[in-house]
């Protein structure tokens, strides 16, 4: 079923079959707010907004987003994309490996990294004899200059012919996949004998224990928990090695192995334990912020972050957008664009005083400690109600 929408189009609704195990067992478990479908500040006046419907599948319990069009995929990125490079978990992904498999990164062995057009791991491995290889429909030309081969395009369509690998990594991919599957079994196919995965993607259970606002939207389609990826990738022939969670995210290192692993069983029970918890944090949440800013309603309120993160945060919480007016942000590129349904204009933290607010609200304590030291303007840290 489509709804009629010209331009790039809303996704369809509903969900037809699994996108793991593809039985049509598929039950939907949570509608969203309307959230923007592009997540990042833009120019935008009227930028697409609508719902996330999250579905879990009874048979092998994959947590997972409705039916979506390439097209409208490839509109979830049609603008600049905000990442933020931060050095402690570079640190800390090196750390992890060093401790589980040191020796494979030192070696002179054969590596692919699946989606690292941007930010590859390679670029934190500058002393390794990695013979290093990515693959991503665009690799940006910092990266093209770095490795030895690059591959722009499909993954899941080059032919690799008799080509394999020591060691595939993949870091932040595998969540925006409409179709997983595919692509995680050619990764596996690709591994040599004793070769390792490494593979990071973001830890659903812990973000919808501390930021249930950014556990589902339209990028993220998969919503993978622990549970779910040691028994997909087992059901694939990989040996599980080694995780790490830690910053919202799960860090695996699993072993192309000639025994065959045991698998476990589908995590369903998991899933819906996961979904409960949402569901439940959504709710509490959203009491606890409309308690806090209820008799703010006449004031003047900025916002302080303009982040993706951010960005969902006010659509999770419509108060936000009926109180708030205005927004800062320290980074320059996203100053004169605009977040929120009500498009607040973004500025420079600078201005803040110049502006003469009531209140200034924060998502993250860490920012809210740093900044109430240095306005004028009174502090509120919305992140007590989580
Ligand atoms: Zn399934």
């Amino acid at each position: 079923m489509y709804v009629n929408k010209t331009e790039k189009g809303y996704s369809k609704m509903g969900l037809s079959r699994c996108r793991w195990c593809y039985e049509k067992n598929v039950k939907k478990v949570f509608t969203t707010e309307k959230l923007p479908t592009y997540i990042w500040p833009s120019k935008k006046e009227d930028p697409l907004y609508q719902e996330g419907e999250l579905y879990l599948c009874e048979t092998c319990g994959h947590l997972q987003l409705q039916d979506m069009t390439d097209e409208f995929i490839s509109s979830l990125y049609e603008n600049y994309v905000f990442i933020q490079d931060i050095p402690t978990i570079h640190e800390r992904r090196i750390k992890f490996l060093q401790t589980h498999i040191g020796d494979s990164i030192r070696k002179d062995l054969k590596s692919l990294d699946v989606g690292g057009g941007v930010n590859s791991i390679f670029f934190q491995l500058p002393q390794s004899k990695l013979e290093t290889t990515i693959v991503d429909f665009n690799v940006c030309d910092k990266s093209k200059e770095m490795v030895d081969h690059f591959i722009e395009g499909d993954f899941v369509q080059y032919p690799f012919k008799n080509k394999k690998f020591d060691l595939i990594f993949s870091y932040h991919c595998a969540e925006h996949l409409n179709n997983p599957r595919p692509a995680l079994e050619k990764i596996s196919e690709l591994l040599e004998e004793d070769g390792f995965l490494i593979i990071e993607v973001p830890d659903i259970e812990a973000v919808v224990e501390k930021r249930p606002y950014y556990s589902v939207f339209h990028e993220h389609i998969n919503c993978f928990h622990f549970e779910f990826f040691h028994y997909a990738f087992t059901s694939l022939g990989l040996e599980y090695i080694a995780s790490e969670r830690e910053n919202f995210c799960m860090h695996f290192i699993f072993k192309k192995s000639s025994s065959k692993p045991v698998l476990p069983a589908p995590p369903v029970k998991k899933a819906r334990q996961i979904v409960e918890s949402y569901k439940e944090n959504i709710q509490k949440t959203t009491q606890k912020i409309n308690q806090l800013l209820g008799p703010y309603k006449n004031k003047k309120i900025g916002l302080y972050g303009a982040g993706g993160s951010t960005n969902l945060f006010i659509a999770n919480y419509p108060i936000l957008n009926e109180l708030c007016s205005v927004c800062f942000d320290r980074d320059t590129l996203k100053h004169g664009l605009a977040i929120g349904k009500n498009r607040m204009e973004i500025l420079p933290p600078n201005k803040i005083d110049e502006y003469s607010l009531d209140y200034l609200l924060f998502v993250y304590k860490d920012i809210f400690e740093i900044m109430k030291t240095k306005t004028k303007t009174k502090c509120i840290d919305l992140s007590t109600c989580f």
